[in-house]
């Protein structure tokens, strides 16, 4: 569609008749950006006094967890009472799901939503319509920032495999016709695919691409390589793992434009963006209320790394208070030049996740692993270790309600992935070992760089 009738006909008309709330809510966001920090921060202490009073007032979950802390409803006025309440995890999340929910509906219809669990346990969750659009349109402005406009082509390499799922029936087509909008298997990234992606992309034009650091190196190498040029695209974003400066450096260069970072997960939609000054990511500060905290679970300063800790201001229908993501970052204390008021974090830690790659080609990442191994039970957690390009050797922890663990089906799984050669050696273990920062690594590559033309 063209991005200028999509812009300022199909985009405006099609959210002013269904009520969706983008429109009136991305105003207010473009509005509060440029406002002093300190206003920001106000608005958004009242927005987290407001969510706290409704989940007392309307969540069972939370009324019984601030009573058990002894928190009375005069006290939710205080804003230092939020150290006060004890931090959310996914596993509590599972388990009371339904008391998590408000009894009013006071956001509209509820939708259900779901991680892959990159980060060990898969979370099955709901977000209210307000708080979806609030999403949608906190989206649109970030990605103003970077010269993107709303309209504009965009093309994802992506792996998540339910949003590939999603946008493959026939209202996910419209849905990408509608939005200028295409999407690109990040799992498939043998030369041929790759080459087929350069001319696919040469032939949409977007302006924006959107992947992991990871395919997007691939991509990346594989055009520098190659000579290929997609000249379309004026901005990359990169998102979900670690962007190492030698991934940022060859993508910049075979695109001939900026990478820009940017924060995000399911549960919360977009956190953290660069801007167009990429002097850290801004703070979605008018959707999320973010805490680093540190060991002892005190805020940290400025400079020192800690864990992430997020309440979200906009989904009443399943609040979200004092979430542990699972990721560590650092908050800095400067302004951005740019001019806008919202606070700067500095980086994020801890998500990386490595790729298993075959002889035939493919590479496949984190979401790949979490996803075929909760397609079937019989496998509580487990970690892929590639040595050799020969095969993978698969440690797992067997879920004991669960007799027999279907190895050969996932066996069968992988090798029609990676080649009916390649080796899959599973061993039972008695758990997997964490990181420093707690999580599992899915996927521990022992692979040097391999360039892609040798193969
Ligand atoms: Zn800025």
């Amino acid at each position: 569609m063209n991005p200028f009738l999509l812009r300022h006909v199909v985009f405006p008309l099609y959210h002013n008749i269904t009520g969706t709330g983008v429109i009136k809510c991305l105003q207010e966001l473009k509005r509060s950006q440029w406002l002093p920090r300190e206003k920001i921060i106000a608005i958004q202490r009242e927005r987290l006094r407001v969510l706290l009073h409704h989940a007392y007032e309307n969540v069972t979950f939370y009324r019984k967890r601030f009573k058990g802390v002894s928190i009375r409803a005069a006290d939710l006025d205080d804003p230092s009472i939020i150290s006060s309440i004890p931090l959310l995890t996914k596993k509590e999340i599972n388990e009371n799901r339904d008391s998590m929910i408000e009894r009013n509906k006071a956001g509209g219809r509820l939708i259900p939503n779901s991680t892959s669990g990159s980060t060990g346990e898969a979370l099955y969750f709901f977000t209210d319509m307000r708080s979806l659009a609030c999403r949608r349109a906190v989206v649109i402005r970030n990605q103003e920032w970077i010269g993107v406009k709303l309209g504009d082509r965009r093309v994802s390499l992506w792996g998540a495999a339910m949003d590939i799922e999603k946008l493959q029936n026939v209202r996910g087509r419209i849905h990408r016709w509608f939005n200028n909008y295409i999407i690109l298997s990040s799992y498939e990234l043998s030369p041929r695919s790759l080459k087929e992606y350069v001319d696919r992309l040469n032939h949409f034009k977007p302006v924006l691409l959107i992947s992991y650091p990871g395919p997007l190196t691939e991509l990346a190498e594989f055009m520098v390589e190659n000579g290929l040029r997609v000249p379309s695209i004026r901005a990359i974003i990169s998102s979900a793992e670690t962007l190492y400066p030698w991934q940022k450096e060859i993508s910049e260069q075979a695109f001939s434009c900026p990478v820009y970072n940017r924060y995000g997960c399911r549960e919360f939609g977009d956190i953290a963006h660069e801007c167009e000054h990429r002097e850290g990511l801004h703070i979605n500060v008018d959707r999320v209320f973010l805490e680093i905290l540190d060991d002892e679970l005190h805020p940290c300063e400025p400079g020192r790394p800690g864990e992430i800790v997020i309440t979200d201001l906009d989904n009443y229908g399943m609040p979200f208070i004092r979430y542990r993501i699972g990721d560590r970052g650092t908050l800095y204390n400067r302004a951005c030049s740019c001019g806008r008021g919202l606070p700067l974090l500095e980086g994020i830690e801890g998500r990386t996740l490595d790729v298993v790659r075959a002889p035939n080609g493919n590479a496949l990442g984190g979401t790949f692993w979490t996803l075929l191994f909760r397609s079937k039970p019989g496998i509580k957690t487990f970690q892929v270790i590639q040595e050799d390009m020969r095969g993978i050797a698969v440690l797992y922890v067997h879920d004991t309600s669960v007799h027999d663990v279907p190895l050969d089906y996932f066996k069968k799984k992988i090798r029609g992935k990676c080649g009916e050669n390649f080796k899959v050696d599973f061993q039972e273990v008695k758990q997997i070992k964490k990181t420093t920062s707690g999580k599992t690594r899915f996927v521990i590559s022992k692979l040097r760089k391999i360039s892609r033309m040798t193969e």
